[in-house]
């Protein structure tokens, strides 16, 4: 089984029902969600008078991403910078010092809100875009999921306190990346700042600066009385303008999700940074497994656009589903070819989820518990919060506790609402699912009504905790 009807179908620009009949012509009664294999598919596709291309089932995401654009029509953009360090070096103060730089008349004044990603604008007219999710964690787990963001890793080390562990995490991580790093030594304000000893420790993980007759940049900060910030920001310019950043404005959209959550009134709503293209309100896009059609695009200061170019992030609206940080994003040119994308991706997560545990309903994984064939209840979480789903997720793992036998195991765990992936998940390994602020979409619904699958929703986290624990111990009571 290679391929849905429906799929095929998208694959050919043809109408479900003509390729549903074209099958039962040929004796193969199909419904459209149902898949066909290979051979039976190449049959329909020469029936319709299409050429038989096979390519293998990965193949469906080519074309997404990987043209090259041609020289000719590459222009410059801003860089786009990640800001790490040792905590407590002043990573965040800096992000905040640097937001502030905006010295466009105009646009001073603005409300600024947190959306996970924002640009700023020198007097020369240039941008620089910085990520605002600062730590290894973020620059690390987007990098994981294929997200390559960053041109250049604004590496601080306090003046005050020089080189600590994680400075040296975030040069490995830098390097890794083979991104480039430009110093800033931070707290320059404070009496007992050695900005000296910061450049000999950096010497010992060979990062050598200008001044000791190397090629990194340094700049001397202070986030708290901001010297040397637009010096800081100059040099960012002067770095980017030597990896010569370009990209092409004038195609479909391209580019990584920053930050996505699921917002009362607004729906999921995604912070996402644009690299090449130019994404347009009315645009059809797929993130990660989820896709939509732009409802609406806004800058860092609440502000609706019409569209967004190379570098600029934005936050999108109008997707049907929460995706992950470091998910894609591309514009597509049809709501099919987008369902058939998600679908693609959303049966390869499941595939995956699946080699887990046997078939069987909740119930029948109480009785297995209960005779001892079970050590683990699996459960899914969805929540409206990446917070409150970890902070679930980190309690229900914790909930056995040492004296009892059998054990949470969190099978999946993400933001957004009950999707039909996650009852399927639920009946096909027994697993408790968990709505905690988030309800189920209509089809999971009926989806988890056919298949017997119970969703528990909650509001108050000790609840749920009271409730797995309950359900554990009530499994494990009757052993006498
Ligand atoms: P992060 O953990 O790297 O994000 O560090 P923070 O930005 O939270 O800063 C840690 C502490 O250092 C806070 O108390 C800041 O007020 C302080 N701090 C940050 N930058 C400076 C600076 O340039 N000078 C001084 N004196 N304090 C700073």
């Amino acid at each position: 089984e290679v391929i849905t009807v429906q799929e095929l179908a998208n694959r050919m620009a043809e109408r479900g029902g003509d390729v549903v009949k074209s099958l039962m012509r040929m004796g193969v009664m199909a419904t459209i969600t149902q898949s066909i294999d290979a051979d039976t598919a190449e049959l329909v596709v020469a029936e319709f008078g299409h050429k038989v291309k096979r390519v293998a089932e990965s193949d469906v995401e080519i074309g997404l991403r990987g043209d090259e654009d041609e020289a000719e029509h590459l222009q410059p953009r801003p860089p786009v910078v990640t800001i790490m360090g040792h905590v407590d070096h002043g990573k965040t103060s800096l992000l905040d010092a640097l937001r502030h730089t905006n010295v466009v008349s105009g646009e001073a004044g603005g409300i600024t809100q947190h959306i996970g990603a924002y640009q700023v604008q020198v007097a020369s007219g240039q941008r620089v875009t910085f990520i605002d999710t600062p730590g290894h964690a973020a620059f690390t787990e987007m990098r994981a999921r294929g997200a390559n963001t960053t041109d250049i890793v604004v590496l601080v080390v306090a003046a005050n306190d020089g080189v600590m562990p994680q400075t040296v995490e975030a040069i490995r991580h830098a390097r890794a990346a083979g991104v480039p790093i430009i110093v800033a030594i931070n707290k320059i304000d404070l009496p007992d700042a050695k900005p000296e000893r910061v450049r000999t420790e950096l010497l010992q993980h060979e990062i050598v600066v200008e001044e000791m007759g190397g090629e990194t940049l340094d700049v001397p900060v202070s986030a708290k009385t901001r010297e040397g910030l637009d010096k800081l920001v100059e040099t960012i310019l002067l770095q980017a303008e030597v990896l010569d950043l370009k990209a092409n404005p004038d195609r479909p959209a391209e580019g990584s999700v920053i930050e996505a959550k699921l917002e009362r009134g607004r729906g999921s709503v995604a912070t996402v940074l644009i690299q090449r293209g130019t994404v347009k309100v009315g645009d059809i896009f797929v993130a990660g497994g989820e896709w939509g059609r732009v409802r609406a695009l806004l800058d860092d200061r609440g502000q609706n656009l019409k569209s967004a170019g190379p570098a600029q992030p934005v936050e999108v609206l109008g997707l049907n589903g929460t995706p992950l940080a470091g998910d894609d994003f591309v514009v597509v040119d049809s709501e099919g070819r987008a369902r058939e994308i998600t679908e693609f991706r959303t049966r390869k997560r499941r595939e995956a989820s699946h080699v887990a545990t046997a078939r069987g309903s909740l119930e029948q994984m109480f009785e297995k518990i209960r005779e001892g064939e079970a050590k683990e209840l699996p459960v899914i979480i969805k929540g409206d919060v990446q917070g409150s789903v970890e902070a679930i997720a980190g309690s229900l793992e914790k909930v056995a506790g040492d004296n009892l036998e059998v054990k949470v195991r969190v099978l999946h765990s993400a933001v957004g609402a009950i999707t039909e992936s996650d009852v399927t998940l639920a009946a096909s390994t027994g697993a408790m699912l968990i709505g905690f602020n988030v309800r189920a979409n209509p089809q999971a619904r009926e989806m988890a009504k056919r298949d017997g699958v119970e969703i528990r929703y909650y509001s108050i986290i000790y609840n749920v905790i009271d409730d797995v624990k309950a359900a554990l111990t009530g499994l494990l009571a009757p052993k006498m």
